[in-house]
């Protein structure tokens, strides 16, 4: 798979901080990328260089191999992290006018409009004016103007602050959708809840580097640890509880029952394999439940953050 975006060691100061240290991604085409990192980590700074707003002190960008230019902004729908509308025009004349700055025709910007204000229920904000939306409705607009015309490449920073669970949703809904009609989608996000869903690659920054990247499933096989969640139905709870902690490394807080059942995450040792605690349960009680523990997006942050500082 070729990368739509490249960006080469790309390194920022604002004054005596450095923003960005020799920071590089590369996006395949046609992926949802991941660009997370806590606050302040430089993700808004790597999202203005790209879309040419900010230049790099060092380092530099290529679209589909070109290095980037004007003309390429026409290539590129940008949702920025501060939303800004005028308050005072109209949702639909509003929408209309951006539309037009993109280079769609006035009646294909109509056109695409109604489709889109229909997709979204919308369609009966199109006379309110800005000010009398709430911000989750105002960033719907701004979605909208931001796919509206079809651009090859589109980046969100922090596409889900400021909506209601619903109305996030629905945003990772047609996310995955653009995706599926050919577009590249990259998006910033400090929360990881959405990453799980929507990112096959991800590029982790903390404190202006960047300090993890690559296709989500090899990161998650780089980070899983050998644990297992395991149920056993059992009329000796407590006994195998005891004696599971005695032989392998179990972590208590995740220790439940359920009816007769003991459910715990069971840690093997680097030389222990899955089969030696599956065979040791059968001979306990009935195995309900055995599945190999992955590490959430959120637990391979923390993790990753945590070995780096
Ligand atoms: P993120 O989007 O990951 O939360 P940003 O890229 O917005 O982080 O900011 C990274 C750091 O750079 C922050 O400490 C921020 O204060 C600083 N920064 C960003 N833009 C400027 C600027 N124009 N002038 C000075 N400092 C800035
Ligand atoms: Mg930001």
């Amino acid at each position: 798979m070729s990368n739509i975006l490249e960006a080469h060691t790309i390194s920022k100061k604002f004054g005596d901080f450095t923003a960005l240290n020799q920071v590089s991604i590369n996006v395949p085409k046609g992926s949802i990328f991941g660009l997370l990192g806590p606050n302040g980590a430089g993700k808004t700074t790597l999202i203005r260089i790209i879309n040419q707003i900010t230049m790099p002190d060092v380092g530099y960008v290529t679209l589909d191999g070109e290095p980037l230019q004007n003309h390429h902004i026409k290539d590129i729908g940008y949702l920025p992290e501060e939303r800004g509308l005028y308050k005072s025009m109209k949702v639909g004349e509003q929408a209309l006018y951006l539309a037009q700055l993109k280079g769609l025709s006035k009646a294909e910007a109509k056109k695409r409009l109604q489709y889109w204000f229909e997709r979204l229920e919308i369609g009966d904000w199109w006379n309110k004016k800005i000010q009398e939306l709430s911000k989750g409705m105002a960033q719907k607009i701004q979605f909208v103007v931001t796919v509206l015309h079809a651009p090859k490449l589109l980046i969100f920073d922090e596409p889900f602050s400021g909506f209601d669970p619903i109305n996030a949703n629905l945003i990772k809904d047609e996310i995955l959708r653009l995706r599926d009609n050919g577009a590249t989608v990259i998006f910033s996000t400090h929360r990881m809840e959405s990453v799980e869903e929507l990112c096959d690659h991800i590029a982790l920054i903390n404190k202006s580097n960047k300090i993890l990247d690559g296709k989500l499933s090899d990161i998650k096989r780089q980070f899983k640890n050998n644990t297992y969640e395991i149920g056993v139905k059992t009329d000796q709870i407590d006994h195998l509880h005891q004696d599971l902690a005695h032989k392998f490394s179990v972590s208590p807080a995740q220790f439940k029952t359920i009816d007769q059942q003991l459910k715990l995450n069971v840690k093997l040792a680097a030389n222990e394999k899955p089969n030696d605690l599956l065979s040791y349960l059968t001979t306990k009680g009935e195995v309900s439940h055995f599945v190999e523990l992955l590490p959430s997006t959120n637990d391979i942050f923390i993790q990753a953050i945590k070995n780096n500082s």
